[in-house]
């Protein structure tokens, strides 16, 4: 049986103001969840220090946004996982796809990624997702198993028992477009059916979330679907009100 996740990826976005706010707010409904479902904001290194104190005591885990590959040196601008890990982040996004398109993060440097995660004691949420064109043209599945197979390549399909997935496809990130609960249900058993090719039982025990406009409407159709665990949320996670409807979508699904 799977636990259901939710986690908000608060992107570029935040004052010391809000973040205290919003972590004020979803402590009670993150300790509410957590029998059924896991609660987790991922938050600007800035103020990772800063959501460490205030969720102190609480079921509010939290992570980065992004992780190097190094873990200290010369890399001037960069983000150790050890130092995340210090700061007790659980989880490190990696391969989102703003970093991918921004940054040019390829499939076997977001493999590194994840790779350094995992050695580092965090749990690894690999983004996977395919652009507009891509799914017109009915290439969703190529993309994505491209970016999966680069992990599989370097860390091991057992791996998966210890990460996350999240299917964010691009053109539903921040475009108010959702997948619809069906499209989606179809991509994440697929990708449970590719990873069960290498090993069945991780391909069962893997959290696959859904994301891309997923919100307090969408969310609750989304996380009726049978391979659908949850959600990793951008744009809802930064209003209170929101995000707690979406972690009590995920509990009534659990
Ligand atoms: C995201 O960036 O991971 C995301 C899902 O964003 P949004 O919910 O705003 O589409």
């Amino acid at each position: 049986m799977r636990k259901p996740l939710v986690m908000g990826n608060w992107k570029l976005n935040g004052t010391k103001e809000s973040v205290t706010a919003l972590v004020n707010a979803l402590k009670e409904p993150a300790d509410k969840a957590a029998p059924k479902a896991d609660v987790a904001v991922c938050a600007p290194t800035v103020f990772i220090g800063l959501v460490e104190q205030l969720a102190a005591g609480s079921k509010l885990a939290y992570g980065s946004e992004d992780c190097d590959i190094h873990v200290q040196g010369a890399y001037t601008g960069e983000n150790s996982p050890v130092m995340l890990r210090e700061f007790g982040c659980t989880y490190a996004i990696v391969g989102h796809s703003e970093r991918r398109d921004y940054h040019q993060e390829t499939n076997e440097y977001v493999a590194l990624k994840y790779q350094a995660a995992q050695q580092n004691g965090l749990i690894p949420v690999l983004c996977v997702g395919e652009s507009e064109a891509e799914y017109d043209s009915g290439r969703t599945m190529d993309v994505v198993k491209a970016e999966l197979q680069a992990v599989i390549d370097l860390c091991g399909i057992e791996s998966f028992k210890n990460a996350v997935i999240a299917y964010e496809p691009i053109w539903a990130i921040g475009t108010g477009k959702t997948a619809t609960p069906e499209v989606a249900q179809k991509v994440h058993a697929d990708i449970r059916a590719y990873l069960a090719t290498f090993n069945a039982e991780v391909a069962d025990g893997v959290r696959i979330l859904y994301g891309g406009s997923c919100n307090a409407k969408t969310a609750p159709d989304l996380f009726a679907q049978k391979d659908i665990d949850g959600g990793l949320v951008g744009g809802a996670s930064l209003k209170a009100p929101d995000f707690t409807a979406i972690i009590e979508a995920a509990v009534a699904n659990a």
